[in-house]
Parts: structure tokens; C-alpha cells; sequence
């Protein structure tokens, strides 16, 4: 179950059983700024969905379908609504060796799947930065790794999938069959239906290894430079940006370049290609339980103790010579995020919010320097800013484009909300004013209007037609949909 309590008493009790008390949760956006009451369904099984389904017809109640719940705002919670959450149906139904296919069920997590093929030698092919989201929360967002420039996103690696609609009705879709709705539903933020099986082709490696290189940059150009000379020969590229640095220091940052080994560069494959090589240690230098890590950074989110973590970080990176290399296992690489378990404990009690602007190539480094500077000037600078090198996909909402991508995180407090929420109004306009692109999977602020403004010609009127042949009656809603799309389908 991902992020529950217990909720009191409502008026609706009894009314339906599928919407009893027994079913009442309080669910959070993962970065906890956002919350919502709803009526939790975890079905095991294609049917249960279908009675999902039959329940929400029956009481009116709209449903929020969700994964694992790692989206930071409120793209998988439902006011008011049935929230069905799929991460009990996790099940791999089918799994290739010779070829890298696998088949399985929309609650497998990323952990589950390297957890099964690396052994065989293979990877997920396109991951995020938690191991902890599911292949129906990254299809439904159509997820990019720090490889998007490469080899595209999530939705590029799926070959096809069982989509159940509101009436019951299951559809399967691939580039051949059903292709519109599998191009939409693969970016579509659950709101065309639920899948319910997927197949999709996983990355060979020939090791448990890739070969690490960091180097730091001064400038936000210097990396976007550095990203696209590098872009032919990494198969991973990923920067960060110390946003709390100010005049000559204003963004400086530490690149990340990874690569693949080629086979017969590690000695001993069949040691690293297994389970344990890739767990992530559960202490800290072997004694402090990285469980309670948390507590030891919350004195630090804060723009002193933040600014004092930034710069020791980007000067410790000097002690090592420049473009110094090193061996880490795919998971320890790939899932920084997950080394320190709930980290974002530390930015209780008011969470953060994430806000990831998508530029395109030649207007990136003005655009998100001066994104980053508007921040500093409010007063609310980003306590992590990550960037990243991206390409288009042909998804119909993707956030994609040939451009750069900086994911900026902001702590969220009483205090600042209102003000936090001004910020991201008016980076909107810098984003727009850039030709950019906004992620659903991050947002928290967006405003309806802009999805017309940012959408390349047609896409919002594909996806509403879409929509409206199938789920005619608006059953699938959550608050995000409420927020940005709800607007469209009204008029
Ligand atoms: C620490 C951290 C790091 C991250 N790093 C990255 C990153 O590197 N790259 C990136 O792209 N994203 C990243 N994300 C965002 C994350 O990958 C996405 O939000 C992803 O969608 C979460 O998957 P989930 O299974 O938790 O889905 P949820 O958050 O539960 O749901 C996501 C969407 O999927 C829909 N959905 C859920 N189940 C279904 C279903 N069965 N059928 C149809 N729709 C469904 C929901 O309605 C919702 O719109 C990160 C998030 C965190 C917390």
C-alpha cells in the first residue's frame, strides 16, 4: 500500500460496500504537500478491477487510478473519489532470457523487474530515479532515466499492453493495433484506462557494473555543453546543479557520465550480475542504519544548511582529479534516490514540491538559468536541481523534446506556500516563453490554460476526443485531471 492512514468517520458510510468505511484512506502525493480522502481498492486480479469499475458506476464516484505513488503531486490521489490502486497486482506473468521480453502485471515495481532479469544479465532498459514506481505509473507518465537521450523513454520500450476502460472493456495495444490509444495512453496520466499487462524489452548488459565518470561544470552552459559532447559515446548522463549559488559560483554542478561495460571488461560478471551486488547498503559506513539518515539532513533543509551541503558537495568533488572514474553497480547509479530511505521525511512537516521545466535545445541554458535565478530572487531557492539531456518521443502528451530538462526541488512550508505557488505561475511564463514543455508526473501548480499553451498543435483536442470515446462519462479523475483537465472536457 503506498502512503495510507486511516480517515474518521464520513457521511457516505454504508452506502455501497465498496465504498464502507474499510475503504477510507488518506492518500498523499509523494512529496506530502498535497493530500486527499478517498476510498481505497488494491485488486489482485483483472476481475476485481472490473468490480472497481462496476462500483464506481454504481455509487458515482469518479476513480483515481495509482501505482506506487511516487508522483510528487497529486496525479495519483482523488478527492472524494475511488482510488484504485493497482500495486498488489504484481505479478511477472512471463519473462524471455533469450530475448529481453517480459510480461507482467501493472503493480510490478522497477525493483521487482532488475530484481528478476539481472541474473540473466539484463537491466530495465528506462528507469527513474526510484526503483519504487510501477510499470503502470511509468507508462501512464511515460517515465524518462538518464539515458532519455539515448534511448528514449519508458513508452519506447513497450511493445504492447491490455488497457481496461470504465465500461469493462479490455483493449489490446501496440504500435499496430489500437495505435492511436497506444500512443495516448502511454503519457495520458491514467485518464483513458487502466492497463492491466504490459510487455515490454529490457537493456543486455554483459555486467553488474558501469563505469562512472564525474567531472564538474561551472556554468549551466558549460554542462549542457558538456552534455551534448558527450551524448554519442555515454549511455548516461546526469548533472547537478548547486541552486543555491550566487555570482561567479551561479550554476556550478557535478556531472555524471555512465557506461555500460562491454562484454568481457568485468572479470567476474557472474558475481556482479547478482541480486546482492546491487542492493543498496543498509547502513551507512557499515554502522549508522541508513533508515534513520533522514533525521540527520532535516537540520540541514534550509538555505543555510542547504547552501553549506551544496558547497561542501561541489568542493569535495575537487579533491578528485577531474573526470576521475569508478566502478557502481546499475542499482547504486541509477537509484541515488533510494539511498537514503524516505528522505523526504526531512522536509516535514510542509513536503516539497518538484518543478521540472522541459526546454528545447537552444533555448535551455537562458531559460533555466534564469529560472533558477527568478527562485533565488523570491527568495525560495531549489534545494536540489537536477539536470538532464532529452530527445522527442512519439507519445501524445510526452513531455519530451530535443532539449534539456532541470528538476528543481522546493521545500514547502506554511510560510512560503502562497509565495511557492506565485514562483511557479510566473516560471510558467519563462517555460512558455521558451517554447517548453511541463511533466505531469512532478506538477503541483499548473494552471488548465496552460495545457493549451505549451501542447504542440492538436494534441490536446486528439487526447479530449480520446477521452470522451473512452470514458464517455469522465469515471477516470484525479485531482491533478481535475486541476488541468477537467476544464476542456466541461467546454
Ligand atoms: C525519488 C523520485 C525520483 C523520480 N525520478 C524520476 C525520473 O528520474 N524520471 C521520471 O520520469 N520520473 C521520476 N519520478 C517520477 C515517477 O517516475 C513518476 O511519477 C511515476 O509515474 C511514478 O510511478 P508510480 O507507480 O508511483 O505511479 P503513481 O504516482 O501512483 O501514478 C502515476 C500516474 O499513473 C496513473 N496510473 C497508475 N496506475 C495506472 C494504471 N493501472 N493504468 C493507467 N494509469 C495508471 C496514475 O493515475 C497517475 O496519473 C521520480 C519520483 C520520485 C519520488
Amino acid at each position: 500500500m503506498s502512503g495510507e492512514t486511516e480517515t474518521p468517520q464520513s457521511p457516505s458510510v454504508e452506502r455501497h460496500p465498496g465504498i464502507g468505511p474499510r475503504h477510507w484512506a488518506r492518500l498523499e502525493g509523494w512529496g506530502m504537500a498535497v493530500h486527499s480522502l478517498g476510498y481505497l481498492h488494491q485488486p489482485t486480479t483483472v476481475e476485481e478491477i472490473r468490480a472497481v469499475f462496476d462500483t464506481a458506476r454504481e455509487t458515482g464516484k469518479p476513480v483515481a487510478l495509482r501505482g506506487g505513488g511516487r508522483s510528487y503531486g497529486d496525479a495519483s490521489i482523488g478527492e472524494d473519489s475511488i482510488v484504485l490502486d493497482v500495486s498488489r497486482m504484481n505479478r511477472i506473468l512471463a519473462w524471455d532470457p533469450s530475448t529481453g521480453i517480459v510480461e507482467a502485471e501493472p503493480g510490478v515495481t522497477l525493483e521487482q523487474l532488475w530484481r528478476k532479469i539481472i541474473g540473466d544479465g539484463w537491466w530495465p532498459a528506462v528507469v527513474s530515479g526510484t526503483m519504487y514506481t510501477t510499470l503502470a505509473g511509468c507508462a501512464a507518465m511515460n517515465i524518462h532515466g538518464k539515458n532519455n537521450f539515448r534511448v528514449g523513454t519508458f513508452g519506447d520500450q513497450v511493445l504492447d499492453f491490455d488497457l481496461m476502460l470504465p465500461s469493462g472493456e479490455v483493449l489490446t495495444c501496440s504500435r499496430d493495433e489500437n495505435a492511436e490509444l497506444f500512443h495516448a495512453a502511454i503519457s495520458g496520466f491514467g485518464m483513458l484506462g487502466c492497463f492491466t499487462r504490459f510487455r515490454l524489452k529490457t537493456k543486455k548488459v554483459h555486467s553488474g557494473l558501469v563505469r562512472v565518470e564525474a567531472f564538474d561544470t561551472h556554468s549551466i552552459g558549460e554542462m549542457a555543453d558538456e552534455l551534448d559532447a558527450r551524448a554519442g559515446r555515454a549511455d548516461y548522463l546526469v548533472g547537478w546543479i548547486d541552486c543555491l549559488a550566487r555570482g561567479r559560483a551561479f550554476g556550478r554542478g557535478i556531472v555524471h557520465q555512465a557506461n555500460y561495460l562491454h562484454e568481457g571488461e568485468d572479470p567476474n560478471p557472474a558475481n556482479s550480475l547478482t541480486q546482492a551486488a546491487q542492493d543498496l547498503p543498509a547502513r551507512l559506513f557499515g554502522v549508522m542504519p541508513k533508515s534513520m539518515m533522514w533525521m540527520f539532513i532535516k537540520p540541514f533543509i534550509n538555505d543555510i544548511g542547504t547552501r553549506f551541503i551544496n558547497a561542501t558537495k561541489f568542493h569535495s568533488g575537487k579533491l578528485q582529479p577531474q573526470g576521475h572514474t569508478y566502478l557502481q553497480s546499475h542499482a547504486a547509479f541509477a537509484f541515488l534516490l533510494d539511498y537514503v530511505p524516505n528522505w523526504k521525511l526531512a522536509y516535514r512537516p510542509g513536503g516539497l514540491i518538484q518543478y521540472q521545466a522541459f526546454l528545447t535545445h537552444d533555448t535551455a541554458v537562458a531559460g533555466h538559468e534564469k529560472l533558477v535565478r527568478m527562485a533565488q530572487e523570491a527568495g525560495l531557492p531549489p534545494y536540489l536541481g537536477v539536470f538532464k539531456k532529452h530527445r522527442p518521443d512519439p507519445f501524445l502528451l510526452t513531455h519530451a523534446l530535443d532539449g534539456f530538462s532541470l528538476a528543481l526541488d522546493f521545500r514547502v512550508t506554511k510560510r512560503n506556500r502562497d509565495r511557492l505557488w506565485k514562483l511557479a505561475e510566473q516560471m510558467d511564463e519563462v517555460v512558455l516563453d521558451h517554447g517548453g514543455k511541463f511533466y505531469f508526473a512532478k506538477d503541483a501548480t499548473l494552471h488548465s490554460e496552460i495545457l493549451r499553451r505549451y501542447l504542440p498543435e492538436g494534441a490536446l483536442d486528439k487526447f479530449i476526443e480520446l477521452k470522451h470515446r473512452c470514458d464517455p462519462d469522465n469515471v477516470l479523475q484525479t485531482n491533478l485531471s481535475r486541476r488541468l483537465l477537467s476544464a476542456y472536457l466541461e467546454g
